[in-house]
């Protein structure tokens, strides 16, 4: 008989609770905007039953908050994790930086069949809920293959359809990267057409736009005019002035953004707050050089290569930079001594003569061995701020999964949400604590139409972070990138706890993210 009752009585408890988490004593930020306000917030079945005076309630599980904040997961809508995802679904370094939900496939670069990806990766126990665009680069490189020439009518309309099929498996939006091949071999008439396949279905245009610095001004005069001629939202991926020469001019660009918008083009951008890019080494070349892939073969030929070396000269003066000490390398697979080195230090240790020529061949070198992940400093805190305060920034990573001490990646995939906090919110007062959060939350899940989340309200998903303002602290350096924020020590996904007073649990919350759901 007592057996019974002690098997009974954990039963009549759950029975008898209202909710399944309190968080008690909470400040909550609710994602708004607006300032923090002392509630208690109450969770049942994974979203928030309740926000507000709950004395009375009871619940499987009481976390006391112990007047930390309390606001809304962040939302990520700029990462790149197809790959790394599926070696570690748990994105531990995303959870640990206070994001719950990611949208990829940016940059033009998606998973092209989305509904089998998202049916592969339902199954792996995900730690943040995932969402996806469907690429630019990645429908015409199944059409067209690397070609640099425009499409013919047939290609778009095969592209088209690749788009519409994206869309209707789930896809949040269309993301193009015109600085990146096949991408760049296109004309804005090819765009206009593929995002229109994506407006039909409520969908938003990702722009990481054909240039970032001297042409900048033209390249988000092309963005917007995508998004008013296709009739869709417009996303400006990771503004900024990746320029020395042209530093300053951000405010150009956001007064440009401005008149958009007061024209009646729906457009936000986003931006991750460190002064350094990371992507490919091919960028440095010009974008003829790489078609068809066949960058090994061009190099091969002398009048070409020198043809090459000419035209990245050029665009080195014409960035303002003296060399490429700017430029190092993230990962470089057939020569990992190479990683965490700047190009000019590969050259001087390589025996090559010092400057421009020297570093040319030591990319060249790399670029024939099959290239490079690269980490590239060009910004300038000005603008970085000057970006940040415009109030239609979100903060976004451009991160992808990591792996703990493999290669060595951009810091923004561990840092990106605790760096704002604490280095421009706390440090610098650039923003205000409920200003920085709206632009993790509301804003970015209002862009991306993610109904439910983004917002501490009753009904929303509980995707929840609580932390200490004055704590948290981003750890990962460029010199050593692979350190976890500090001080998100609860992170909620769907209701699961998946931080637990600082420690990873075990529990996987995380979910796919389809189109307005
Ligand atoms: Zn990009």
């Amino acid at each position: 008989m007592r057996a019974l009752i002690a098997l009974l009585l954990p039963l009549v408890a759950t029975a008898a609770a209202d909710y399944d988490i309190l968080i008690r004593n909470a400040r909550v930020i609710d994602g708004s905007g607006n300032p923090w306000f002392r509630a208690d917030v109450a969770i049942k079945d994974g979203r928030i039953a309740a926000v507000g005076h709950l004395l009375e309630a009871s619940a499987g599980r009481t976390i006391d908050a112990r007047e930390r904040i309390v606001a809304p997961g962040f939302i990520d809508v700029h990462v790149h994790v197809e790959g790394n995802l599926e070696r570690s679904p748990a994105a531990e370094n995303f959870l640990r930086d206070g994001v719950t939900t990611v949208i990829t496939g940016n940059c033009g670069g998606s998973e092209l069949n989305l509904a089998q990806w998202f049916q592969k990766i339902e199954k792996l126990g995900l730690g943040v809920n995932v969402g996806s665009l469907v690429g630019h680069n990645t429908v015409r490189r199944e059409v067209m293959g690397a070609a640099n020439r425009l499409a013919t009518a047939d290609e778009i309309e095969r592209m088209q359809s690749l788009v519409d099929r994206a869309m209707l498996d789930g896809a949040v939006g269309f993301s193009t990267g015109l600085e990146y091949v096949p991408g760049t071999y296109s004309n804005t008439a090819e765009v206009v057409a593929l995002a229109r396949a994506a407006a039909a279905h409520g969908g938003v245009y990702t722009s990481h736009m054909r240039d970032e610095g001297i042409h900048e001004i033209e390249a988000i005069t092309e963005a917007l005019n995508v998004g008013k001629e296709a009739g869709l939202p417009v996303e400006i991926s990771h503004l900024k002035i990746d320029r020395r020469s042209v530093w300053g001019a951000s405010d150009q660009s956001l007064a440009l953004i401005e008149k958009y918008r007061r024209e009646g083009v729906e457009v936000i951008a986003d931006q991750y707050p460190y002064d350094r890019a990371a992507t490919n080494l091919g960028i440095r070349l010009p974008s003829w050089a790489l078609a068809e892939g066949k960058i090994k073969e061009r190099l091969a030929d002398a009048e070409t290569r020198a043809k090459i070396a000419v035209a990245m000269k050029r665009s080195l003066a014409e960035m303002g930079e003296p060399d490429y000490s700017f430029a190092t390398v993230a990962r470089f697979t057939p020569k990992p001594a190479y990683e965490g080195k700047t190009i000019t230090e590969i050259t001087a240790t390589n025996g090559r003569p010092a400057g421009v020529d020297g570093d040319i061949e030591t990319i060249f070198e790399m670029m024939s061995a099959g290239g490079a992940s690269m980490i590239y400093r060009l910004m300038g805190e000005a603008d970085i701020e000057r970006i940040m305060r415009y109030p239609y920034t979100a903060v976004a990573s451009d991160g992808g999964v990591t792996e703990m001490g493999s290669g060595n990646p951009h810091p923004r995939s561990y840092g990106t949400n605790a760096r704002v906090l604490s280095e421009y919110v706390r440090v610098r007062g650039v923003l205000t604590l409920p200003d920085a959060v709206r632009r993790m939350t509301s804003l970015p899940a209002q862009m991306f139409r993610l109904r439910g989340r983004g917002l501490v309200r009753e009904g929303m998903a509980a995707d929840l972070v609580i932390f200490d303002p004055a704590r948290v602290e981003d750890k990962a350096t460029f010199a050593r990138p692979h350190q976890y924020s500090a001080g998100f020590d609860y992170v909620l996904v769907n209701g699961k706890v998946a931080i637990d007073d600082g420690r990873m649990s075990s529990d996987r919350g995380g979910v796919v993210v389809r189109r307005g759901r």
